[in-house]
């Protein structure tokens, strides 16, 4: 999140109801500001959306969320119920010469890792807050974990090779300063945060833990949030109409995508406009199949596959939704539910490609990689903005954003490309948000 709210002006305007916009003007609303919610679409949820089929329930973006006390607390207040992976699915792999592998690395490259992370220093050039996830992984762990593990886990979550992602962007706490390796850095981070004096917060109590989903979909963390909003702001929630211009308020909340964001600021904050139109975004389609199970009796459980390069695949991994979650499918017995990530950085073109060419993409992935050699229906939801690109350019709107627009209190920008890509990110900030505690 970009800016802060000013609590002196008890009038907020969010624009967008994606998670992001929803998340914001339900925690501001609690706080007792007057909210109002502007939303484009006649539907709220933005790239979130649940369709429910015969077989069982297809998600278009999100298909879950690691758990913090913070979520929680949110889902219970707003009775969504949350179930965590299932305890013989929590398995996750990665494919290496055609294989499920829990741990992709032979012993020798994992001994020959560990001796990069402890003795090799940060280079001279690039500077350290200039490197790639690439020049990063390699430099630190050496080539077989920047293949085997740093692609394929960034492909999981942003769609992006890591030669497309800037260390300092996706994870500021990994940016190693010159003069340490990896392992002497992070050591020098723990001594410093484990010794400092005082007593230690208490813990919030957990009931849960890990990777959790709302039992009806993610579509069901959306419709619990716009029922409040539409119960609590009344005609201030306005949905199917997009603003052109930016509203008179004392405070005003963006949530709306970066190229949404820059026309809306062309006027009040040029310099903002153009950095936040140089933010670049990666085009997936997510693609749910539903498996017959009698064609496939020896399907793996886990959480899913992710694919590195050079293993010959089309698509960046497969989610192994029934295998992971209960309420996946209508029937557990007769169906199995999986989903494709396809395109991101390493082949935007798939995205494009008609429905029956993703089709065919599909059955052969789940055919060769899973042996399942029958679908019986599948739902295929393209997005050609699907997840902004973590890397320098979006690191030059966030100083520019800090610098103009959101310098004065009552100015923010907040969605998946403020700094929070998860959904976990944003449930956290918001509660931040109303808080008071964002610059
Ligand atoms: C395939 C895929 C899988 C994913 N999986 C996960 C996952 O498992 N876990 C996870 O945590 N995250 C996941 N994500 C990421 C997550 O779904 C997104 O980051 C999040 O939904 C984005 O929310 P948002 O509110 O920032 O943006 P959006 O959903 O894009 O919402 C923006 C809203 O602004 C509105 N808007 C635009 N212009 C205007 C205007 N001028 N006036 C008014 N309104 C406007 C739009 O209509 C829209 O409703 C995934 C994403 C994708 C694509």
């Amino acid at each position: 999140m970009l800016g802060r709210i000013d609590p002196g002006q008890k009038e907020v305007t969010v624009v967008g109801a994606g998670i992001a916009g929803l998340l914001a003007a339900y925690e501001l609303d609690r706080k007792g500001y007057e909210v109002t919610l502007v939303e484009a679409a006649p539907r709220a949820g933005g790239l979130i959306q649940t369709e429910r089929t015969p077989f069982g329930i297809a998600e278009s973006a999100a298909h879950s969320i690691l758990v913090t006390p913070v979520i929680e607390r949110l889902c219970e207040e707003l009775g969504v119920e949350l179930v965590p992976v299932r305890k013989e699915s929590k398995s996750r792999f990665i494919l290496r010469d055609g294989k499920l592998r829990k741990f992709p690395l032979s012993f020798f490259e994992a001994v020959w890792a560990f001796l990069r992370a402890y003795f090799v220093l940060s280079p001279k050039e690039p500077a350290p807050e200039c490197m790639t996830f690439q020049g990063w992984a390699e430099r630190f762990f050496g080539k077989p974990v920047a293949r085997y593990l740093m692609t394929p886990f960034l492909r999981g979550i942003y769609g992006a090779n890591p030669a497309d992602l800037a260390v300092s962007a996706v994870y500021p706490a990994l940016v190693v300063p010159r003069g340490h390796s990896f392992l002497s850095w992070m050591l020098r981070r723990a001594f410093r945060k484990g010794g400092s004096p005082g007593k230690a917060a208490p813990k919030p109590k957990r009931r849960l833990r890990g990777m959790v989903t709302p039992r009806g979909g993610m579509q069901s963390l959306v419709d619990a949030l716009d029922a409040r909003l539409v119960k609590s702001l009344g005609a201030r929630y306005r949905k199917g109409q997009p603003l052109a211009e930016l509203p008179a308020s004392g405070n005003i909340v963006l949530s709306v995508p970066a190229p949404a964001a820059a026309r809306l600021l062309e006027r009040e904050s040029p310099e903002l406009s153009r950095a936040l139109s140089a933010v670049r975004y990666t085009a997936l389609a997510a693609v749910t199949a539903f498996v017959p199970r009698e064609t496939a009796p020896s399907l793996p459980r886990g959480v899913g596959v992710l694919f590195p390069d050079g293993e010959g695949r089309d698509s960046l991994g497969i989610l192994f939704n029934s295998s992971s979650f209960p309420a996946r499918v209508t029937d557990e017995g007769k169906w199995a539910s999986f989903t494709l990530i396809i395109g991101g950085t390493p082949r935007p073109e798939l995205v494009g490609r008609d429905d029956g060419a993703l089709e065919e993409i599909v059955r052969n992935e789940l055919r060769t990689v899973l042996g399942a050699p029958e679908v019986s229906r599948m739902v295929i939801r393209r997005w050609e903005q699907a997840v902004p690109r973590y890397d320098f350019d979006l690191q030059r709107a966030w100083q520019v954003a800090r610098e103009t627009w959101c310098s004065q209190p009552g100015r923010v920008l907040f969605g998946n490309y403020t700094g929070q890509i998860s959904l976990r990110g944003m449930i956290e900030s918001a509660s931040g948000l109303a808080a008071g505690l964002h610059s």
